[in-house]
């Protein structure tokens, strides 16, 4: 299986702007941000979506969550509030085919997204 556009950010092979390094997770300032805060939170074991994870996934499924409520916090979102999105397969709008959380804050974001 070649290596994802992730994978080769957190291996250093691709510059990432990492705002969070552990040895499960990272977070990355998006590229293209939609938001004044747009942070990515991986897994470092490359699920293609959370399609793709299993039972034995539970805990890191939830420990991704835990880091974007702890990174909103410190990044002084909690306030105003912020949110954490999945985007899954085609027309959920996912682009790159490793598991990844959006962190999305720093203004009133829409709902439904178009
Ligand atoms: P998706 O559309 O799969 O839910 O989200 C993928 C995200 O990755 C997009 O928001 C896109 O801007 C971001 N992205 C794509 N390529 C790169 C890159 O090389 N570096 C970083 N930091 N983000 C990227």
């Amino acid at each position: 299986m070649s290596k994802t556009l992730f994978s080769k950010i957190i291996d250093g092979e691709i510059p990432g702007d990492f705002v969070y390094r552990d040895d499960r997770i990272v977070a990355i300032r998006d590229i293209g941000p939609k938001a004044p805060t747009h942070i990515l939170i991986i897994p470092v074991k490359p699920l293609r979506g959370v399609d793709a994870a299993s039972a034995e996934d539970q805990a890191l499924l939830g420990d991704l969550l835990l880091v974007g409520a702890r990174l909103a916090r410190e990044l002084g979102l909690e306030e105003a509030g912020y949110r954490l999105v999945i985007n899954v397969g085609a027309d959920g709008g996912q682009t790159v085919p490793h598991l990844h959380v959006h962190l999305l804050g720093g203004r009133a974001l829409g709902w439904p997204p178009g």
